[in-house]
């Protein structure tokens, strides 16, 4: 009888659980599991990215709107502040577009799960907390220090 592969987890989104205390590789089980999630990351950051470039572009045009001389004064300060918001929203999001998109690169040229820095394994608990994680937890952490 042939054996069916069994999956509880048909969209293959949650990863098994891992033994404590063992540092564990990426399996191609994972990889997959990985996958899927950067694509719907990738996909909820490209709506998120369209939504605020929108609402950028509605603020500024607000901003041309005629208004009188004294709410001009007081528009001022909250358009700039939301403008600013939303700027910084959007950057966040192309920023984290970015990285999502590196690592399905990284997935498909087989080198996703290797530290950029050493070239060792990455861990995967941390892999399942980042997925587009691109350096191990130790040059992570030396990364930030140096900064
Ligand atoms: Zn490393």
């Amino acid at each position: 009888m042939a054996r069916k592969k069994t999956t509880a987890d048909p969209a293959g989104a949650t990863l098994a659980p891992r033994p404590r205390g063992h540092r564990s590789l990426v399996t191609k089980r994972d990889l997959q599991a990985y996958r899927r999630r950067l694509e719907a990351e990738l996909a909820e950051l490209r709506g998120q990215r369209a939504d605020l470039e929108e609402a950028t572009e509605a603020s500024l045009s607000d901003a041309t709107g005629e208004v009188g001389f004294d709410e001009e004064f007081a528009d001022a300060g909250s358009f700039t502040f939301e403008r600013e918001r939303d700027l910084s929203l959007v950057d966040n999001a192309k920023d984290l577009i970015d990285k999502v998109e590196h690592a399905l690169a990284l997935m498909e040229s087989g080198r996703f799960g290797r530290c950029e820095a050493c070239g060792g394994a990455i861990e995967a608990e941390r892999l399942d907390a980042l997925p587009y994680a691109t350096l191990c937890l130790t040059d992570a952490r030396r990364r930030v220090r140096l900064r």
